[in-house]
């Protein structure tokens, strides 16, 4: 680490291919390309079932460390915390043996709460500092960074690319568990390595249970953002809420939204003072966009985070985030920007109390019979890839190897253009090139 500069840091970080590997998937080459005098490693893990970045904590803790100390040195910090839920006792207890001694890396507990994990909500936990409406981290003079994806630069400035990945299997399948696989294994052998299925039409997410994306395609291959796959019954309450269309929900919406409030009361964004009121949304829906007023534009403030949705209506089980996330896109379609930019905003005096924990969004999803042990199975790795090339904030990188081409693992193989926001992606595996598409690359062993 001695002798490094900054612009060393950043370029190894960016050849490495690393992006935010919670979920964001925003390049940490951009984010480390920073001044700022606090980095958080965000290892809060909020989402239901998911056990990765918990595992990879105490596995590998030095790990995080050191790429915590690159991200510092990158970025002029002088304190960096990692944040992890006070009660994941094990990984609090390996972080604790390889702290800096010198007090320049600290360990912050976090609450049980949902989404302790929203880096706006980690960082006034950790901070006590706001960020202003529509704003980042970096505008209260914070950078937060994904436990692995910190992991991921420590293992950069060794000169090793992002090919694998700890995935949290778990939900409807024989054996739960936390195994690390090559970037595009696809979902299918995920599930293989979990045993399977408990049922036959069992439904896959990607991600947690309040975030995640039903998977289409079990033939697809896993992102570097691929934190969890969870399978759960056809019938189960999230899927449901997941697999209704948002023209059904916008009509149940405008027939039914009582105007409990509830859906703001909990609201997080709301609740550290953004402008964000998600009954109002419901009861304006049927305005008309070509003069969107601030309850239609304050999506730009909504994290889709899923309490409003999951947590708080579930009596009329309408989904104010749906709402939003449409919303934003016919918005975005219209070139309409976030006018919300307020940076004046005081924490709601009841953030503390409405904090909803993780107990009991287990218990409104129905995911209790889930709850179960997710040993770590090590490293697995599949006979053939599908590394998908957009699943990162920024232009889709594109391929540079063809059908039929042996790679080598750690080999380069697509690119997002260097003067664009992007990434790099490297072969997971050795063998040879059997697809190329503009959306994925697949490769076999052999
Ligand atoms: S919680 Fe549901 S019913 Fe109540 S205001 Fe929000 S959307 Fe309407
Ligand atoms: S998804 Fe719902 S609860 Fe979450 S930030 Fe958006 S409006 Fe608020």
């Amino acid at each position: 680490m001695q002798g490094k500069t900054p612009k060393e840091i950043i370029e190894a970080v960016q050849k490495a291919g690393v992006i935010g590997a919670g979920g964001g998937g925003f390049p940490t080459h951009i984010k480390l390309n920073a001044s700022v005098n606090t980095v958080i490693a965000n290892g809060s893990e909020c989402e239901p079932l998911l056990a990765s970045d918990k595992t990879l904590l105490k596995e590998k803790p030095y790990l995080v460390i050191e790429g915590m100390k690159y991200a510092m040195a990158a970025t002029g910090a002088k304190i960096g915390y990692i944040a992890i839920k006070g009660h994941y006792q094990d990984a609090v207890a390996a972080v604790e043996e390889v702290l800096p001694r010198d007090g320049s890396i600290k360990l912050f507990l976090l609450e049980n709460y949902y989404p302790a994990g929203d880096e706006f909500l980690t960082v006034y936990d950790v901070t006590g500092r706001i960020i202003p409406e529509g704003g980042l981290p970096l505008h209260v003079g914070v950078v937060v960074s994904n436990v692995l994806s910190l992991a991921q630069v420590a293992n950069a400035m060794n000169g090793k690319p992002v090919t694998e990945r700890p995935v949290t299997v778990t939900g409807s399948v024989n054996q739960p568990q936390v195994v690390t696989v090559p970037i595009g294994t696809t979902y299918r052998d995920l599930i293989e390595l979990a045993g399977g299925t408990l049922n036959s039409d069992d439904v896959l997410m990607e991600g947690g249970p309040m975030m995640g994306l039903i998977v289409e395609d079990p033939d697809q291959g896993i992102a570097k953002t691929t934190c969890g796959v969870v399978a759960l019954p056809e019938d189960q309450f999230i899927i449901q809420m997941k697999n209704t269309t948002i023209s059904q929900m916008v009509k149940k919406s405008k027939a039914a939204c009582c105007q409990c409030y509830r859906c703001t009361d909990l609201c997080p964004r709301n609740l550290i003072g953004h402008a964000l009121y998600p009954h109002m949304t419901m009861r304006t829906i049927d305005y008309n966009l070509s003069e969107p007023t601030d309850h239609i534009t304050s999506t730009f403030l909504c994290s889709q985070c899923g309490v409003c949705e999951l947590v708080a209506c579930d009596f009329m089980l309408l989904s104010p985030r749906q709402v939003y996330a449409e919303y934003k896109s016919l918005l975005v379609s219209k070139g309409v920007k976030n006018p919300h930019t307020r940076s004046d905003i005081s924490i709601i005096p009841e953030y503390e109390f409405r904090k909803v924990s993780l107990p009991t969004v287990i218990k409104k999803l129905g995911l209790s019979e889930y709850v179960k042990d997710t040993p770590s199975y090590g490293y697995k790795s599949p006979d053939r890839v599908r590394i998908p090339l957009n699943r990162h904030t920024g232009v889709p990188a594109m391929p540079n190897v063809v059908p039929g081409e042996k790679v080598k693992m750690g080999d380069v193989i697509a690119a997002s253009p260097l003067d664009k926001l992007g990434a790099v992606y490297h072969a997971s595996i050795a063998g040879k090139v059997t697809e190329v598409t503009l959306d994925w690359i697949e490769i076999e062993k052999g």
